[in-house]
Order: C-alpha cells, then sequence, then structure tokens
C-alpha cells in the first residue's frame, strides 16, 4: 500500500535524505521547509501521513502538529514527530500536541518503515469510514454531530506478570483513568472481548508470550479494532520490530516513564473514540437508510454514492476499482417451484455467503430482484476474477438450506467483472462492462465468471 507523505524540515539536507529513503520505497513525498507552508500544504494536498520535525524556527513542530490536530479538514492526517535522540520531554510534549507517533533522529530505516506501513494501514481504515461517513451525510442520513474526543476515562486492560511494574501502571493510569491488571493471558483475552478501550501488554512479561497475545487480539474478531499498547525492552530489537509487524498500535519502552505512558494511553483512547464514533455512525443511522430490509446488504442507492466517489478517485491517479455484477441462475424455477418464501431465503442464504467471501473493504451490494453487485475498492482486474470464482464455487459447492432444512437446493450463479480504467470512466460505463460480461456468462452456459477488460 502506497501513500503520500509530507516531509517537514527547516534543514534541506534532512529533506533531501527522507524523500530518498521515502522514494526508493515507492512512496510519494511531498516537502515543506517551515511550519506555515506545511500548514497551507497539508490542507491544499491533503497527504496520508506528515513527518514533522520538531526544531524549526519560527513556528516549531508542536504548534505545527496542534493546528492540524485543531482544524477538523485535517485532524485525521497521522503525524509522526522526528524529535531529538534524548528528547523525552520532546516525546512528551509533542503527545500533548496531539501527535501520533514518534522518530528519533538519526532515523532508523526499519523504525521509519514500520512506522509508516502502520500508519498508512490506519489512514486507510479511517479514510474508507470517513467517506462512508461522508456520503451518508450527502444522502441526509447522518447529523452532522461532532465527535467529542476526549482521552481521558478510558477501560485499560493492563496485561502484565511483573507485579511491581503492573503496580507502578496502575498507580499512574488511575488518575484519569479505570484500569485493571490481568496477568494471566487466556483471561485477559476474554476481558479484552467485553468493555475495554486500550489493552497494555508487557511483551518481555517471563510467564507468559506478549507478541503471541498481541498477535491473538489482532486476529481475533471481537478485538480486532482495539489499540494495543506493548511494553518493549528497546535492547531487544527483533522482538521490537516483531512487535510493530504484528501491527501494536504503539510501543513504549522499559523502564516505564509515567508522563510518557499516560501521554500514549490518552492518544490511543483518543483514537480509539474516533473510529468508534465514525464507525457507529455507520452502524447506525447509516445502515437504516442505505440497507437493504430483505439481506441486510447495503442497497443501491448507498452504492451509487460511494461508486462516484471511488470512480473519482481512481481517474485521479489513484488505484483502479473494480465491479462484479452477481445474478442467480434460473431464479425464477425457485420461485415457481418452492414459492416466494423461499426464494426470499435463498436471496438472504445468498447474501451471507457473498458478505463472509469478499474482502472487508469490498461492498457487496442488493442491487435489485436477485441481482447483486460488489464493489472492490483498489483491485485490479485480475484479483477480482479471482475472488468472484471464490464466490462463485462458495455458492455452487455445498447446497442451500431452505424450509428449515427441510429441503436442499443447488443454487448457481453467474457473474461479470469488470475495473475502471482511470481515465474518463464512468460508474455506468464501469456497470455497462461488467453488465455485457455477465451476459455473456449466461449466454455462455450459467455457472461462470466472465472478466471483461475496457
Ligand atoms: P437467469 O439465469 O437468466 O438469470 O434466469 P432467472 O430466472 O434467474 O432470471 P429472471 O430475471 O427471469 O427472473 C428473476 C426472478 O426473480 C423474477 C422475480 O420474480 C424474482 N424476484 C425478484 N426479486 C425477488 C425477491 O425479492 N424475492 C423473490 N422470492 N423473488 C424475487
Ligand atoms: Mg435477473
Ligand atoms: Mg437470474
Amino acid at each position: 500500500m502506497s501513500a503520500r507523505i509530507l516531509v517537514v524540515d527547516d534543514i534541506e539536507a534532512n529533506i533531501r535524505l527522507l524523500e530518498a529513503r521515502l522514494a526508493s520505497e515507492y512512496y510519494e513525498v511531498l516537502t515543506a521547509g517551515d511550519g506555515p507552508t506545511a500548514l497551507a500544504m497539508a490542507a491544499a494536498e491533503k497527504p496520508d501521513i506528515i513527518l514533522l520535525d520538531v526544531m524549526m524556527p519560527g513556528m516549531d513542530g508542536f504548534s505545527v502538529c496542534r493546528r492540524l490536530k485543531d482544524d477538523a479538514e485535517t485532524r485525521h492526517i497521522p503525524v509522526v514527530l522526528v524529535t531529538a535522540l534524548d528528547g523525552r520531554a520532546d516525546r512528551v510534549a509533542g503527545l500533548e500536541s496531539g501527535a501520533d507517533e514518534f522518530l528519533t533522529k538519526p532515523i532508523d530505516d526499519v523504525m521509519l518503515f514500520a512506522r509508516v506501513r502502520s500508519l498508512t494501514r490506519l489512514k486507510a481504515v479511517i479514510d474508507e469510514l470517513r467517506e462512508r461517513e461522508a456520503s451518508g451525510r450527502r444522502m441526509g442520513v447522518i447529523a452532522g454531530a461532532h465527535a467529542r474526543l476526549g482521552g481521558a476515562g478510558g477501560r485499560i486492560l493492563v496485561v502484565d506478570d511483573n507485579a511491581r511494574q503492573a503496580q507502578r501502571m496502575l498507580l499512574e493510569l488511575s488518575i484519569e483513568h479505570r484500569p485493571v491488571v490481568e496477568s494471566d493471558p487466556d483471561k485477559a483475552l476474554l476481558t479484552a472481548r467485553g468493555a475495554v478501550d486500550l489493552v497494555i501488554v508487557n511483551t518481555a512479561a517471563r510467564s507468559f508470550d506478549g507478541l503471541r497475545l498481541a498477535a491473538q487480539l489482532r486476529s481475533d474478531e471481537a478485538t480486532r479494532n482495539l489499540p494495543v499498547l506493548a511494553v518493549v525492552d528497546f535492547d531487544d530489537r527483533p522482538k521490537v520490530v516483531k512487535a510493530l509487524e504484528i501491527g501494536v498500535n504503539d510501543i513504549l519502552a522499559k523502564p516505564i516513564d509515567p508522563e510518557e505512558l499516560a501521554a500514549r494511553t490518552r492518544t490511543q483512547i483518543r483514537r480509539k473514540r474516533y473510529t468508534d464514533y465514525l464507525r457507529d455512525n455507520l452502524d447506525h443511522s447509516l445502515e437504516l437508510a442505505v440497507t437493504d430490509q430483505l439481506t441486510g446488504l447495503h442497497n443501491r442507492r448507498y452504492m451509487q454514492t460511494r461508486l462516484e466517489a471511488l470512480i473519482k478517485r481512481a481517474a485521479a491517479g489513484g488505484e483502479p476499482v473494480a465491479t462484479l455484477v452477481i445474478d442467480i441462475d434460473h431464479f425464477k424455477k425457485i420461485n415457481d417451484s418452492f414459492g416466494h418464501q423461499v426464494g426470499d431465503e435463498v436471496l438472504r442464504e445468498f447474501a451471507v455467503r457473498l458478505a463472509s467471501n469478499v474482502r472487508a473493504i469490498d461492498l457487496p451490494v442488493r442491487y435489485g430482484g436477485e441481482e447483486f453487485v460488489v464493489v472492490m475498492p483498489d483491485t485490479r482486474l485480475k484479483d477480482a476474477h479471482r475472488i468472484a470464482e471464490r464466490v462463485r464455487l462458495h455458492v455452487a459447492g455445498s447446497p442451500f438450506r431452505v424450509l428449515g432444512g427441510e429441503e436442499l437446493l443447488s443454487v448457481t450463479i453467474s457473474i461479470g467483472v469488470a475495473a475502471s480504467t482511470g481515465e474518463a470512466d464512468t460508474p455506468q460505463a464501469l456497470l455497462r462492462r461488467a453488465d455485457e460480461a455477465l451476459y455473456e456468462a449466461k449466454a455462455t452456459g450459467r455457472n461462470r465468471v466472465i472478466a471483461k477488460a475496457a
């Protein structure tokens, strides 16, 4: 996943150095030599990440960061502050100003790319949620309520077997939050599935494998969106790198500095509340108005708004967007032989199979009747074809249980696949190509996938 990164530093040589390293990994780099220029570029260019030097004459990095985070237009852009090696005070002040991450000079490549990658992932999720929210607002189903983004009062689970360290963390965290300590990783997993805002894991614990626990938290459906702060031993480099690879949200070096703990905790909780807020809007108000009542999938109206935005982005040089148009084969026969109710059951069961066989980023939609569409952001024709084939097999591979399990029906589908071309493509043209491919799939025997290049 590539990203556009704004590098801000008052020293030209520092900019060139970072630019070369980032460009060598195919990141797109924008640069600014001072705070005011950085603010103007952030507003105009909307980069995905900002690497911000702290020490700059005039407006320093803290002020730039504070202004970025105060502005609703730039608040969501992750900021990485670049500080001096021994800048502990800087780090704390930086987190207070709303920075998302730190890198210390001289910048280590492993740390640089680990941070950039994890923030790029976070940014992609936030962008997706923000776009869905914005389209909901355009359709008038979301009131423009603003989130209260406080970072206090969090429910925090500390997983540590070092009683003294845990006690010190508890003491500090209790000032603003409601922490609990757990030393058994299995019990911790159970607690994390409940109402928790942040998990702090000691990866240097003796009696359990903290990295393993972090990985489990990441892969468990119920805890996937829960931020994880890893306590690490900085001398154990491979472990630090591993923690970042697993996708922990932040790391905290031992011995734990209480102020840094407080500041990092606050950042994570604020960020969690922001994404929760976006998700909640999606889950409740938006879902109701743009959801198909029979299947629970999104409806056609919602899809049109989203597809339009994605095609525009692709046309402006972004990744292509692919679509699948899916039609159930001989569906009329099911209605005719078993009745409309059974037809409805098949549609519902199909929707479940469809939704569980596309990726989280994909948007499955009931387009109308027994026709479905999947919108796939950042997807090439070849990959869309592969996913379509998986869906087709998953439908044809096992019969549908209807009438409370009394009847087993074999159901097949035909799928047409198309991807945007990037230039002057439109939603209509894209769907037409996928439709033509679907027609071909029907005409050549059904139960098949046909992809059509533009
Ligand atoms: P083909 O393989 O060519 O797609 O044949 P088909 O029978 O699936 O296609 P056709 O378009 O002839 O028939 C679709 C049927 O789907 C007709 C319509 O009554 C039925 N249908 C549309 N919406 C619903 C619904 O919500 N519930 C039920 N049970 N049937 C529906
Ligand atoms: Mg049809
Ligand atoms: Mg059909």
